[in-house]
């Protein structure tokens, strides 16, 4: 294999130049602002060595990256009772999809559609202030990336709140199942500030290392979670973490992987590297248009993909 730098440097001037960049979400209006011309990469290989390119420190909103996180502190707390408030299933519907909900009594298929992250965001809330819930998981994402300076964008999680129509109807019914248990407000005002964490490239592909080395931080040893759920976690994302795109992802790429409608994207590659990369312009499925296509080409290069080289 080439000398990673020199590959993560080339795929990021690769997609500078691309003209398909795909279209910023629209329907937060705070996202829609964002310049669809940006583009960073960064990995972090088993000895912590990183390789960053483009834009790489600049902090962008995390949105879904964030329910991989939150599934990680809802295990902490209730372990396998978890899933009887979810299910760990591909939904092969959108991610704000309602309909799948009223088949299966208000229980969400998997932890990564809205409605999934939305119970999920409910068990952390639970026996707490919705204050400090949401204290609890920047600073989990802070410990995780070792740095203290992540924060969380004001702006964008009061525009979401804002115009968040169909989360508030997910929610609700959900709610008519008893599938959530505190007040339906509390848990998507926490809900959507953990979505508008703003982090680099940099900073998430640290904060994924655990998930790509067995649940152990390798820069500090700590374990942040057994080696069965890293290895559970990342089969919900291969599953699961690009929606109904999951299957084409998983085809392309074949790495574990959660995408954002901020156009973020972390992968693990196993005992090898964790992975984020952004680029704010995304596919028909909300998934970052050149972020998967730059995963493909790292992949492809590497030969990291989980199904072989
Ligand atoms: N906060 C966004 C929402 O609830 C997250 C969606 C996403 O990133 N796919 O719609």
């Amino acid at each position: 294999m080439a000398d990673l730098d020199a590959i993560v440097r080339e795929i990021a001037e690769e997609m500078r130049e691309r003209p398909d960049r795909g279209e910023v979400a629209s329907y937060i209006p705070e996202l829609a602002r964002v310049d669809p011309n940006q583009f960073g990469l960064a990995v972090i290989d088993a000895e912590g060595r990183v390789s960053a390119a483009g834009d790489c420190d600049a902090p962008f909103s995390i949105q879904s990256v964030s329910k991989v996180f939150t599934l990680t502190l809802a295990l902490g707390k209730v372990g396998d009772r978890l899933w009887r408030r979810v299910g760990r299933e591909p939904s092969g519907s959108p991610f704000n999809s309602i309909v799948q909900l009223e088949r299966e009594n208000g229980v969400p298929r998997n932890p990564f559609i809205n409605a999934g992250a939305i119970a999920v965001t409910d068990v952390i809330v639970s026996g707490h202030k919705p204050r400090e819930a949401l204290g609890e998981i920047l600073r989990f994402m802070q410990f995780l990336a070792d740095d203290d300076g992540i924060a969380i964008d004001d702006k964008v999680a009061a525009s979401e709140q804002r115009t968040g129509f169909r989360n508030a109807a997910l929610a609700n019914y959900m709610k008519s199942f008893g599938v959530i248990e505190n007040p339906v407000d509390f848990t998507l005002g926490v809900y959507y500030h953990h979505c508008a964490i703003a982090m680099s490239c940099r900073q998430l592909a640290m904060a994924t290392r655990f998930l790509a080395h067995s649940g152990v931080q390798p820069s500090t040893g700590r374990s942040v979670v057994t080696r069965e759920r890293a290895r559970r976690i990342n089969a919900i994302m291969l599953t699961c973490g690009h929606y109904d795109g999951s299957g084409d992802f998983a085809y392309r790429v074949g790495l574990p992987g959660k995408s954002g409608v901020g156009g973020g994207i972390i992968a693990v590659a196993p005992g090898k590297a964790s992975i984020a990369v952004w680029s704010p312009g995304l596919d028909a499925a909300g998934n970052s248009h050149l972020g998967r296509l730059a995963l493909e080409m790292l992949v492809k290069r590497t030969g990291w993909s989980i199904f072989g080289p």
